[in-house]
């Protein structure tokens, strides 16, 4: 636990978020962690059959609070299932997103810049700047349907894979140099992105409306990814992380990653009718 304040801080979440011990003792000893994006039926499942003593996730269990945790609701199951299986959970969310070596700098790693945050909350101890998005320069400019590519192959398999949208006037041979991002639902930072004079946007869940009237008024282009896999690319940083901070204080952990897709779509097919 303290490894995980060290590196994602509870400063750095948002006003609406929630992030800590969800499920545990803080006295318990851990041996064998799983990483995953969501706390759900089947990463649960998942961490109780491999026989895990803790799961950290990205998403909170609960956002809005509950009056309930009985087995009569699905997430009561998932509290129920974790005692009753001696298996911790732990999140870190809006604080991990900002955090150096947190999602959005993973997700700027995959699209090929050392991203800057362009919306900084403060900095770690090294000074360097944290915050939910990233802005940097590709090494070469490239066509959109190259860097599309780029991303496409760096994002873990999932059905839902990435939409791309030009802006007016624009295809996919117009060129990329700047890139903005931010992982999971990153309409928020549509403008932002503009001001700052991005040719691409990546991020997730962009709606039609958003989408489509930013496309209107021009650049930058937008890749759409898949929420969970936008922010999945963390976990192996994560891990990294906290494998090397064990190994220093000469712990023995066993920490694995959950390649289960846990975002809403099993299946994606194109349209033809
Ligand atoms: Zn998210």
């Amino acid at each position: 636990m303290n490894q995980m304040e060290a590196r994602y801080p509870k400063h750095l979440q948002e006003d609406w978020d929630k992030n800590g011990l969800i499920v545990g003792d803080p006295d318990q000893e851990v041996s064998k962690i799983l990483l995953a994006v969501d706390p759900v039926d089947a990463t649960v499942r998942q961490a109780i059959e491999g026989n895990y003593d803790m799961m950290i996730t990205h998403h909170p269990l609960f956002l809005r609070g509950a009056n309930f945790v009985s087995r009569l609701d699905y997430k009561g199951r998932i509290v129920h299932d974790l005692i009753k299986n001696d298996v911790a959970l732990l999140n870190a969310h809006t604080n991990a997103d900002s955090a150096t070596r947190g999602v959005a700098w993973a997700l700027a790693k995959a699209c090929g810049i050392d991203g800057e945050p362009f919306d900084v909350i403060d900095e770690d101890a090294a000074g360097n700047p944290r915050g939910l998005g990233r802005i940097g320069k590709l090494a070469n400019p490239v066509t959109l349907d190259e860097f599309a590519d780029v991303v496409a192959a760096a994002l873990p398999t999932g059905p839902h894979g990435i939409f791309v949208g030009t802006p007016v006037g624009e295809d996919l041979s117009m060129q990329v140099e700047t890139v903005a991002l931010s992982g999971g639902s990153g309409d928020s930072f549509l403008d932002r992105a503009r001001e700052l004079g991005a040719d691409v946007y990546v991020t997730a869940d962009l709606r039609h409306h958003p989408a489509s009237e930013h496309l209107e008024r021009g650049k930058p282009a937008l890749i759409s990814g898949s929420h969970w896999a936008t922010e999945w690319l963390w976990l192996p940083h994560l891990e990294e992380d906290l494998s090397a901070a064990a190994e220093q204080a000469g712990v023995d952990l066993e920490i694995d990653i959950s390649r289960t897709v846990t975002e809403p779509w099993v299946d994606h097919r194109s349209t033809l009718g």
